[in-house]
């Protein structure tokens, strides 16, 4: 059976996107920093049919990080997919004249920092599989082609950073596919209630990398399922 782990999966776009693997027949692992609410996550996901198992991970503490390898190893022996959705926001429309030290720790400690180290540690588990497929869900906030967004500089650095992050692991890892996603402006707690997109649409690029799309794609940062430029 194929086996995903999709870390923040409580809610958002991540939940969606656990939904949809699990519609496909995967056994999702519904990672949540908070067990409660990743509990009601999983029992949504099984009353739809899918297998569906919670796996308590803050991706900002490495000791939560261990933990979740060990509980998806002692469920399933190899790990097909890793979605690293889990993000945050900490801050408004300021300048970087007057971003403090304290925001961009924190943002690029589950942005960037946390997608890094969730990897690291469940390589042994994708290894085992023949195409291992890592999707990080990134954001046009930190494309750097065409001028940078200026809204939102902790946010939107780490995700920068986290593509830089998808391109490292790529070239290390040729027979991995890994990719960075902008899922576009998306209706979730993060995105408000005037965003463009539903989840559905949030979440078809990455459920797509996840599944259908070749096996030799890799390196890339996609929007709607099309390459676009860092
Ligand atoms: P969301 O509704 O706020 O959900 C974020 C998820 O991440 C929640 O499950 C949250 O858990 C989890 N999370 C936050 N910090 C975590 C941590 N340290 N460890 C584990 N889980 C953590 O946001 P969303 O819109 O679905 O965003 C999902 C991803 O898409 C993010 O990476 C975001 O940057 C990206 N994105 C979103 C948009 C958009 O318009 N919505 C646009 C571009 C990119 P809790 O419920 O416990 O807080």
């Amino acid at each position: 059976m194929k086996t995903a782990l999709v870390t923040g999966a409580n809610k958002g776009i991540g939940h969606q996107v656990a939904r949809q693997l699990g519609s496909k027949g995967f056994h999702v692992f519904v990672g949540a920093r908070n067990l409660e609410n990743g509990q009601k996550a999983t029992e949504v996901l099984r009353k739809n049919g899918a297998m569906a198992t919670v796996i308590p991970l803050d991706v900002s503490s490495s000791e939560s990080i261990g933990n979740a390898v060990h509980f998806v190893s002692a469920a399933a022996d190899h790990l097909d997919v890793l979605v690293n959705n889990a993000g945050v926001i900490l801050e408004g429309d300021n300048s970087i004249a007057q971003l403090d030290p304290e925001t961009v720790i924190k943002t690029f400690q589950t942005n960037t920092l946390g997608p890094l180290l969730v990897t690291q540690a469940f390589l042994p588990l994708l290894s085992r599989t023949k195409n291992p497929r890592v999707i990080n869900v990134s954001s046009g906030g930190g494309q750097l082609a065409d001028g940078m967004d200026t809204w939102a500089p902790a946010y939107c650095l780490s995700k920068t950073a986290l593509n830089a992050v998808t391109c490292l692991f790529a070239a290390a890892l040729p027979n991995f596919s890994i990719n960075s996603v902008c899922p576009g402006w998306v209706r979730t707690d993060m995105g408000g209630a005037n965003a463009t997109r539903s989840v559905e649409e949030g979440a078809d690029t990455i459920v797509w990398l996840a599944t259908e799309a070749p096996a030799n794609l890799t390196a890339k940062f996609l929007r709607d399922r099309k390459v676009i430029a860092w």
